[in-house]
C-alpha cells in the first residue's frame, strides 16, 4: 500500500505525534494478528458514511479506509551530502510516496531549537533545501549521459528537455512539486526513472499552540508558506491526549479548544487525499467497509481490490449513490425508485458508490 513519509526537523514534535498516530492504529483494533511494524503506524480514515450504512444494513463492523504513515528519523542538515543517516534518510524518504513534513510553530522556552529559534519559514526552508539537493544531485549523475546519448538517439531529446527544465527549478529552489511538476503528469512521467524526491506530493503539519489552533490569519498566513501543498494545523501534545481518552471525553476536550475533530482525523484524510486515493462503499450484515482505490479508477479495477477474482470474471456493478440509498432507506427502495444503476467495465467509479459487483467464478 501507498505510505506517507512524516520528517521534519529534531525537536518538532514528530515522536510526540507519531506516538498519537500508533495509538489510534487500526491494525491493533481489527486485525489482531496482524504484524505492527514499529516506525508504521496505520490510521483510519474517519467517514461518517460508514456509521449510517452499518445502521441501515446492522452491520457488525466498521472498516474504514487507512492511510499508513512511516516514522523516518533523521533529517539532519548536510543530509543530502550522503554521510551516515544521510543516506539511510534519503533513502526512506525516496520510498515514500507522499511527504509530510512536521514543522515547529509552538512557543515553549522548555523544548530547544536546533536553529536556536522558532520560525516555520526558515524551518521549511532547510528541509526543503536537504531534498532540492539530493536531486540536483542525482540529476548532475546523469544528465551528462543523457546529453551525450540523445546527440544518437532522436527520442531521447524530450527526456533530456525535461530533465534540464527539472534542474533549472531545482537551482532556484524550488521543489519539482511546488513548481506543478506532478507525480502522473507527462512532465513527471519523463523523470520517473530518476526517482526525485520534490516531485512527490508534499503536506504540512503544523504543530501549533492552542490558542493557534483557531487563529485564522496565523493560519493563512502558513499556508500560504506552503501553497499548493496542503496546511494541516494541530497539537501534538494535545493530540496524544485526545489518542488516550474515550469519545465522550475527546469530543469535550476539543470542543473546550475550539477545534470541530481531532488533527489526526484530518490528517488522516488530507494525507489520503494527498496520495491520490479515493474510496468506495461496500455494506452488509457482517460489514460496512469503505475501500481504496485510486482516483479515476474503472469498475473492474475496483473489484479487483476486493478480489482479482472479481476483476478477471466482472459483470457489472450495481451502484447506489450514499446520498440516494440514506434517502430511499434500503438497496430495496433504492431498486424499486430507479436509483441503483448498473454499470459497465466503462464506468468509473465516484466518491460515495455503494457497491454490489457481479461477476462470474
Ligand atoms: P521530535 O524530535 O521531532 O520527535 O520531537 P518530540 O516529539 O520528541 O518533541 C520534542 C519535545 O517537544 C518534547 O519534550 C515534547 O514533549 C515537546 N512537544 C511536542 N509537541 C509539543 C507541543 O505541541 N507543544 C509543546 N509545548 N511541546 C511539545
Amino acid at each position: 500500500s501507498l505510505t506517507i513519509g512524516i520528517v521534519g526537523l529534531p525537536n518538532v514534535g514528530k515522536s510526540t505525534l507519531f506516538n498519537a498516530l500508533t495509538k489510534n492504529d487500526v491494525l491493533a483494533a481489527n486485525y489482531p494478528f496482524a504484524t505492527i511494524e514499529p516506525n508504521v503506524g496505520v490510521v483510519g480514515v474517519p467517514d461518517a458514511r460508514l456509521t449510517k450504512l452499518a445502521e441501515i444494513f446492522s452491520s457488525q463492523r466498521i472498516l474504514p479506509a487507512t492511510v499508513d504513515f512511516v516514522d523516518i528519523a533523521g533529517i539532519v542538515r548536510g543530509a543530502s551530502e550522503g554521510e551516515g543517516l544521510g543516506n539511510k534518510f534519503l533513502a526512506n524518504i525516496r520510498e515514500s510516496d507522499a511527504i509530510c513534513q512536521v514543522i515547529r510553530a509552538f512557543k515553549d522556552e522548555n523544548v530547544v531549537h536546533v536553529d536556536g529559534k522558532v520560525s516555520p519559514k526558515d524551518d521549511i526552508e532547510t528541509i526543503n533545501t536537504e531534498l532540492i539537493l539530493a536531486d540536483l544531485q542525482t540529476i548532475e549523475k546523469v544528465l551528462p549521459r543523457l546529453q551525450k546519448e540523445s546527440r544518437i538517439k532522436k527520442d531521447v531529446a524530450p527526456k533530456v528537455a525535461a530533465v534540464e527544465a527539472a534542474q533549472a527549478i531545482l537551482e532556484e529552489g524550488n521543489t519539482l512539486f511546488s513548481a506543478g511538476i506532478l507525480q502522473g503528469s507527462e512532465k513527471a512521467e519523463l523523470l520517473h526513472d530518476l526517482h526525485l524526491l520534490t516531485t512527490k506530493p508534499f503536506l504540512y503539519v503544523f504543530n501549533v499552540d492552542e490558542d493557534e489552533l483557531v487563529d485564522d490569519d496565523f493560519k493563512n498566513e502558513q499556508r500560504a508558506l506552503v501553497a499548493p501543498a496542503e496546511a494541516i494545523f494541530l497539537n501534538a501534545k494535545l493530540e496524544q491526549d485526545l489518542a488516550e481518552l474515550d469519545e465522550e471525553d475527546a469530543m469535550e476536550l476539543l470542543q473546550s479548544v475550539g477545534a470541530q475533530e481531532p488533527g489526526l482525523a484530518t490528517l488522516a484524510r488530507v494525507g489520503f487525499d494527498t496520495l491520490g486515493l479515493q474510496t468506495y462503499l461496500t455494506a452488509g450484515p457482517k460489514e460496512s467497509r469503505a475501500w481504496t482505490i485510486k482516483k479515476g479508477a474503472t469498475a473492474p479495477e475496483a473489484a479487483g481490490v476486493i478480489h482479482t477474482d472479481f476483476q478477471k470474471g466482472f459483470i457489472k456493478a450495481e451502484v447506489i449513490s450514499f446520498a440516494d440509498l440514506v434517502a430511499t432507506g434500503s438497496v430495496a427502495d433504492a431498486r424499486s425508485a430507479g436509483k441503483a444503476r448498473m454499470e459497465g467495465k466503462e464506468y468509473v467509479m465516484q466518491d460515495g458508490d455503494v457497491v454490489e459487483f457481479r461477476f462470474n467464478v
